[in-house]
Formats: C-alpha cells, structure tokens, sequence
C-alpha cells in the first residue's frame, strides 16, 4: 500500500534534498515540491509504501485516485523509520489530509495498437511507481510516437512501429518494477547487512552500488547520453 500526502514543512539538508529510507518491503520517500508561505519552509511531498501481507491474504481495496488515507492505519509502519534531519512522524502526523494508493500493476498487453488507434502512458503499460516511473514512461511513450509520426510514410504504419519499439521496453520495465526501482540498492544493503553497520562500503562497494543505480537508469531509458539524443 502507498500513502501519499504533502504540507508545509521546514526546509531540510540542502532544501532541495531529497530522503529515500527503507526498500521494498516498507519505505519513506520525501522531497520539497514548492516554495512555502514563509522563508525557510517548503510544501513537502512525502510517500510511505508498505508491503501488507504475504501474498496468500486478500487483495486491497481497488485503486482509486482519491481515497483519504487512515492515520490509525499508517502510524504503525511509520514509527520504525528513524531518519538524520527529519522528523518523518510529526511530518505525517501534522499533514492534514493524505490518501492511499494501492501499489497494483496489470501484466503487460500483448499489443496497443488497433488500426488507428493505439495507446500509450498507463492505458499502455500501468507499472507500479517506482524509481520515479510512470509519468516519465509516458513521456518517452510521446517522444517516440511523435517521432514516429513525424517519419512514417503513413501514420498506421508510425503506430506500428512506435509499438513495436516502446512495448517490449515498458514491458520489461513493468516486471522489473516488482522487484523495486534504483532503490533496490537499499534492499541490497540490507540484505547483506540485516542488523546494521558502520561503514557501507564494506557492506558493498561504491562502485557496485552505482552499478544497481546506473543499470535500473539504463532499462528505464533515463541515460543521459540517450535523452539528449532523443531531445
Ligand atoms: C501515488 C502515485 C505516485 C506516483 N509517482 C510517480 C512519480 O514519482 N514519477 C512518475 O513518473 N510517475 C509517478 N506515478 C505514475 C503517474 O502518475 C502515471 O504513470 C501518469 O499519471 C500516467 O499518465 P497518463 O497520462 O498515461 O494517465 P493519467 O495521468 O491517468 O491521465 C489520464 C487522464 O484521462 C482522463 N480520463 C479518463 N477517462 C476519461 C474519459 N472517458 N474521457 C476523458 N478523459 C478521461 C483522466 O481523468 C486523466 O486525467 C505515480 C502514481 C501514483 C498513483
């Protein structure tokens, strides 16, 4: 289950910083979205997934994009985070109103395109959002269609062929996003450390950490070197 809410907040770290805590299994994820009313305070956006049973109980209610959330519900999961420069839990507990999404995907579709029609972003290819996914697929979606319209010599043939090159990538993404986004990085560590430690990078190299990092960049289509091209 994901909980989702943002309020005014004091600026933390750089005030542009971003705090990703937790893995897959359960998960704090805050950033600043906007400036605040007063010097020194940001509108903060903060997200906490939690992974609830253990694949036997029953599915959670249906998505819906508005339901409010439960405090009662969400505080346990949060009090076991403890994060350096915030306060995770008078955050969430002073946010007013927040809602819950439940993390739900759709296996991959065999095909998108229908004659003249074809689909693209989430009726495409809903995936579960992480490693700031989602949107930022449906995005590349456009770029290649638009491309693809802009050279085909008939614009069935464009869908065609935008299809044949974005869904085998968004389907590979989808499954991937089960296991976790460029944060798996944390599931590695603690994985290889359950009770803790002192020095990460005996725990697992800099350059191997990167490596998680950089590969998940490369499969979501997010390398630089790419993007410019594209752009
Ligand atoms: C809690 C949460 C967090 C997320 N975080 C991120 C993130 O950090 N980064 C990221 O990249 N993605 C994230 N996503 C995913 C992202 O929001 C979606 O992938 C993205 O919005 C998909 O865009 P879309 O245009 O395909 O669909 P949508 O944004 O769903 O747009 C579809 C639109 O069509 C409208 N519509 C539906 N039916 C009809 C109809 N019959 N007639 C007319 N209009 C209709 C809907 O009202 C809606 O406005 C997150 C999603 C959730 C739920």
């Amino acid at each position: 289950m994901l909980w989702r809410g943002a309020t005014e907040w004091p600026a933390f770290l750089t005030g542009r910083s971003m705090i990703v805590a937790g893995g897959m299994r359960a998960k704090v994820v805050v950033y600043p979205i906007a400036e605040g009313w007063r010097p020194g305070v940001k509108l903060t956006n903060w997200a906490v997934a939690v992974r609830l049973g253990d694949g036997s109980s029953p599915p959670p209610r249906r998505e819906d994009w508005s339901r409010p959330g439960s405090r009662e519900e969400l505080m346990p999961h949060v009090e076991r985070f403890s994060i350096p420069h915030l306060n995770v839990s008078q955050l969430i507990e002073q946010t007013p109103e927040f809602w819950e999404y439940p993390m739900c995907d759709r296996d991959p579709l065999p095909r998108w395109t229908h004659g003249r029609i074809t689909l693209l972003g989430d009726a495409a290819h809903p995936m579960y959002p992480v490693g700031s996914n989602g949107a930022s697929q449906a995005i590349l979606d456009a770029r290649c269609l638009a491309d693809n319209l802009v050279a085909a010599e008939h614009p069935v043939q464009a869908l065609v062929s935008y299809e044949r090159e974005r869904l085998p990538k968004t389907a590979e993404i989808v499954r991937s996003n089960r296991t976790g986004g460029p944060e798996g990085v944390i599931d590695a560590v603690e994985e290889l450390a359950p009770n803790g430690f002192t020095d990460i990078d005996k725990v697992l190299s800099h350059e191997d950490r990167a490596a998680i990092v950089r590969g998940y960049a490369r499969k979501a289509g997010f390398s630089p070197d790419k993007l410019s091209h594209a752009a």
